[in-house]
C-alpha cells in the first residue's frame, strides 16, 4: 500500500485544482513544488501593502459559469477590468482595439467610419487567406493598427518576426466596434481580493505540501510514494529533453517601490513600439483599486526561454509541434502519469482553461 493516491508535481493552478477536487473525493494527495511557494505563476507576494504579481500580471477571466463559480469558493472577486493602455512613441491609445482607438487613430467618429478604413486598408493589403499573424492582424484591423499597436509588440513579446508567427495568437484580442476598452470577451473578470495566493492557499487547504522539492531529481523516491502522478512541469524536461528541447519564451522583470501614489494612472501601459525594451508595465496596486502612499511598477522584458529560466509561453508554431507531438506519444506511454497544464501540455492556456482541464481530469479520473 502506498501513501498516497496522487503525487501532484507542481502547486501552480492546474496541481492545485486537481488536488483539491480529489481531496474532495477522498483521495489522498501529496504536492510537491520545487519552489519555495505555492500558486506557481499566479503567485502573489505584498510589498508596501500591495499585491505584486510576481510573476506577471494575471487577471482571471472566463465565459464558463461553472469556472467562475469553482473559483469563488475559493476567494472573494473585485470588479476589476482590465483596459491596458498602449503607448506608441508617447502616443497613447485604448485597447483592445475599439471605437476610442480608432477616434484617436483616424479621428473617425461612427462605427461604419471605422469599419470602412479598415476595409479600405484591407482591400490595399490584398490578403484572402492569412496565413500568419501579421497577415491575420493586417485583415482583421488593417495596416495602421497594425504598424503602430500589433508590429513592435508582438516581436518583442515573441521574438520572431509576425510574419513567423501563428495567426491564432492575435485573434485572442477583440477587435470591437463599439466604445468599449474591456480587454476580454468574458461574462466573468475579477482579481481575487487578497491576491492569488490566498486563493490557492485555500484550494490546498488540509493538502500534505513539499515545498523546495525538485520532483525530477528525487524521481525514484517521490514516485514510491504513490499510486498515480499528476505531472504539471515542462513535458520535455520531464524526458530528459531527449528528443530535443522545446522553445518557450521566458519573461523576466524588473520591479521598483516608487515613493508617489500614482506612476502611470492605469494597471497595465504597453509599449507597443519596437525600440523601447521592455513589453509593458504593471502597476500592481491598481488591481485592487490600491489607495497605499506608494507605488510598486514591474517593466517587463520578454526573453528567449534557455535551460534554468523559467518557462512561460510555449512556442506553439509548426516547429514546436512537431517536437511536441513526439513528446505526448512517449508521454502516453508512460504508465500511471498524466501530463497536465501549459507546461505539461506544451499550450498557451489562460488560467480558466486550465481550472477548466483539471476539472474534467479529475472527473475523468475520479467520475
Ligand atoms: N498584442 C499586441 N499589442 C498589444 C497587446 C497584445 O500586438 O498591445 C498581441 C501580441 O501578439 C500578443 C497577443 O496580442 O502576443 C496576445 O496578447 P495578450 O495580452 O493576450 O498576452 P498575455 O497577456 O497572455 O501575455
Amino acid at each position: 500500500m502506498r501513501k498516497y493516491d496522487y503525487l501532484i508535481v507542481g502547486a501552480g493552478l492546474f496541481g492545485a485544482v486537481f488536488a483539491n477536487r480529489a481531496k474532495e473525493r477522498g483521495k489522498k494527495v501529496l504536492v510537491v513544488d520545487k519552489r519555495p511557494n505555492i500558486a506557481g505563476n499566479i503567485y502573489t507576494a505584498q510589498t508596501e501593502g500591495i499585491n505584486v504579481h510576481v510573476y506577471g500580471a494575471h487577471i482571471f477571466h472566463t465565459n464558463n459559469k461553472r469556472v467562475w463559480d469553482f473559483v469563488n469558493e475559493f476567494a472573494e472577486f473585485n470588479r476589476y477590468t482590465n483596459s491596458p493602455v498602449a503607448n506608441y512613441k508617447g502616443e497613447l491609445y485604448s485597447l483592445p482595439f475599439n471605437m476610442y482607438t480608432f477616434n484617436k487613430l483616424w479621428g473617425v467618429v461612427t462605427p461604419s467610419e471605422a469599419a470602412e478604413k479598415i476595409e479600405k486598408q484591407r482591400k490595399a493589403a490584398g490578403i484572402t487567406d492569412p496565413k500568419n499573424l501579421e497577415e491575420q492582424a493586417i485583415s482583421l484591423v488593417g495596416t495602421d493598427v497594425y504598424e503602430k499597436l500589433i508590429k513592435g509588440y508582438t516581436q518583442k513579446q515573441w521574438g520572431r518576426p509576425c510574419s513567423e508567427l501563428p495567426a491564432f495568437i492575435i485573434k485572442r484580442l477583440p477587435v470591437r466596434m463599439t466604445f468599449d476598452n474591456n480587454y476580454f470577451n468574458a461574462l466573468y473578470q475579477g482579481i481575487p481580493v487578497g491576491g492569488y495566493t490566498k486563493m490557492v492557499e485555500k484550494m490546498l487547504d488540509g493538502i500534505d505540501v513539499m515545498l523546495e522539492c525538485d520532483y525530477l531529481e528525487n524521481k525514484a523516491e517521490l514516485d514510491a510514494l504513490a499510486d498515480n502522478i499528476v505531472y504539471t512541469g515542462a513535458i520535455d524536461a520531464y524526458f530528459g529533453y531527449k528528443l530535443g528541447a522545446l522553445e518557450y519564451r521566458s519573461v523576466r522583470f524588473e520591479t521598483e517601490v516608487l515613493d508617489v501614489p500614482n506612476y502611470q494612472g492605469n494597471a497595465v501601459v504597453n509599449y507597443t513600439d519596437a525600440e523601447t525594451p521592455y513589453t509593458r508595465i504593471i502597476e500592481h496596486k491598481f488591481f485592487e483599486f490600491g489607495t497605499q502612499p506608494k507605488t510598486v511598477i514591474s517593466r517587463e522584458y520578454s526573453s528567449e526561454w534557455k535551460k534554468g529560466d523559467e518557462p512561460y509561453y510555449p512556442v506553439n508554431d509548426e516547429k514546436n509541434a512537431a517536437i511536441y507531438a513526439k513528446y505526448r506519444r512517449l508521454a502516453d506511454g508512460e504508465d500511471n502519469v498524466i501530463f497536465g497544464g501549459r507546461l505539461g501540455e506544451y499550450k498557451y492556456y489562460d488560467m480558466d482553461k486550465v481550472i477548466e482541464s483539471a476539472l474534467a481530469l479529475c472527473e475523468k479520473q475520479l467520475g
